[in-house]
């Protein structure tokens, strides 16, 4: 498992924090994910995000796409 630099989802959060990479990230920063702190906030449980959660129906698209 590796680990990457995941970006706060909440785009006013400057939070960075290394987590593992789930979307075997190339370039970007993943910002799919809250950080603990908006997690709080938001009501949120932090280890239950999930990559994807958020993805838009083109993004899916294009990631099927990538599979073939
Ligand atoms: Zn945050």
């Amino acid at each position: 498992m590796s680990y990457v630099v995941h970006y706060c989802k909440n785009k006013k959060c400057n939070n960075a924090w290394l987590d593992k990479d789930l979307t075997h990230v190339k370039t970007f920063p993943p910002t799919w994910k809250y950080c603990e702190d908006c997690c709080k906030e938001l009501g949120l449980d932090f280890n239950k995000q999930k990559p994807g959660d958020d993805v838009s129906e083109e993004e899916k698209m294009r990631r099927e796409k990538l599979k073939h």
